[in-house]
């Protein structure tokens, strides 16, 4: 008799889909538009605390990391207790769904969010309820819609999870709808807002809230923050959640003592300090959207609007062919087939050389599917 783990396991490992990376496995690409990162590398400064901490890596981690709290806590004009260090802000949004999330309790998500909410939800074995999107004639297409998440949230529901801005779509909600949901829910439910390109947004002209001002009017509020995009440090992991102290507390119980590394601890601290880093990268960004929405336009792709660093372009009923074709020409963007949005890719913001090779490769690609 041979050990199936299959049938010892917990139902709800066996029943949660894996996560698809932004990255196709084997493929090896030239041009990494596919996961959101920056194409700036990573910001000088961190890259230098990043490897004078690796000359103390014998010792563990500070676990409750006051230096980066404090630089933290400055910026988000919050208290250090009020935030909790994450192995990347996936692992914030797993110690919500450990803490609140159980077998008979109930998370709320847009159709189209992002994919770790439904991962953590279905891991703690609780029920998922999907809310309908924005239609597409809307002026933000497949986003979240808060009114239709609010008639959702039930006596069972104990956490609502947004993003804004959106991911896969670009998409947000801005200040006045994001406040009357919170106004709406129960004060007993949780609500998490992901700002993990909160950055971009802020910078876009739009009418894009930073959730954090809210905090200590709703005690229920979580807002979770990455290292991942803007800061350049994906591959080190390093976000955060900002929530009140009562909260963070029970994250501090469940979370795993070292989780967030020594590395990463001392490259986000100098991250946040490199001003110009962040000009830099957001001034690419700013350039290379206006390069792909003229180049789209040009090559009469349609995309969603976007206060993030990415678009989400109409590809239509051949999008995953169009996608491998592109990979062929060694350029990686995004399928949305598992998002729910088979005929949209999505495709990072990079340098001018970058934008401009995929905007080649499409255009080679449409003609070589015509
Ligand atoms: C990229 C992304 C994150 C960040 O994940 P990390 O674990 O911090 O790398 C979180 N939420 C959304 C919506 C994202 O797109």
């Amino acid at each position: 008799m041979s050990f199936d783990p299959r049938r010892l396991c917990r139902p709800e490992a066996l029943a949660t889909p894996p996560y698809v990376p932004g990255r196709p496995g084997a493929a090896v690409p030239r041009v990494h538009l596919a996961s959101n990162e920056t194409p700036l590398g990573p910001p000088a400064r961190a890259l230098d605390a990043a490897r004078r901490a690796l000359a103390g890596v014998n010792r563990y981690p500070s676990s409750d990391a006051p230096a980066l709290k404090a630089a933290l806590a400055a910026r988000h004009a919050v208290a250090p207790a009020q935030i909790t260090l994450g192995n990347g802000s996936n692992e914030a949004l797993e110690l919500v769904a450990r803490v609140f999330l159980a077998p008979g309790r109930e998370a709320v998500y847009s159709q189209h969010a992002f994919a770790v909410y439904a991962i953590v939800t279905q891991v703690a074995g609780a029920t998922p309820r999907v809310a309908a999107p924005h239609p597409p004639e809307h002026a933000r297409p497949f986003g979240a819609d808060l009114d239709a998440m609010a008639r959702l949230v039930g006596p069972q529901t104990a956490v609502v999870f947004i993003a804004n801005p959106d991911n896969p779509t670009g998409g947000w909600n801005d200040a006045a709808e994001l406040r009357r949901f919170l106004e709406t829910v129960p004060s007993r439910v949780v609500v998490v807002v992901d700002q993990a390109y909160a950055e971009y947004a802020a910078e876009a002209g739009i009418d894009y809230p930073d959730a954090a001002r809210w905090l200590d009017e709703f005690p229920n509020l979580v807002v979770t923050r990455t290292f991942s995009k803007l800061y350049g440090l994906a591959g080190l992991r390093a976000g955060y959640a900002l929530s009140s102290a009562e909260t963070a507390a029970l994250f501090n119980r469940v979370r795993q003592p070292f989780n967030a590394n020594s590395v990463a601890q001392a490259a986000a601290q100098a991250a946040l300090d490199d001003a110009e880093h962040v000009r830099a990268a957001l001034a690419t960004n700013r350039r290379g959207l206006a390069q792909l929405r003229a180049g789209l336009d040009a090559l009469g792709l349609a995309c969603l609007p976007t206060a993030a660093n990415f678009l989400c372009m109409h590809a239509g009923a051949d999008a995953v062919e169009l996608c491998d074709r592109l990979l062929a020409r060694g350029v990686a963007v995004r399928q949305l087939v598992d998002y729910g949005l088979p005929e949209y890719l999505r495709v990072t913001v990079g340098l001018e050389e970058e934008n401009r090779e995929f905007l080649d490769a499409l255009a080679a690609a449409l003609e070589e599917g015509a």
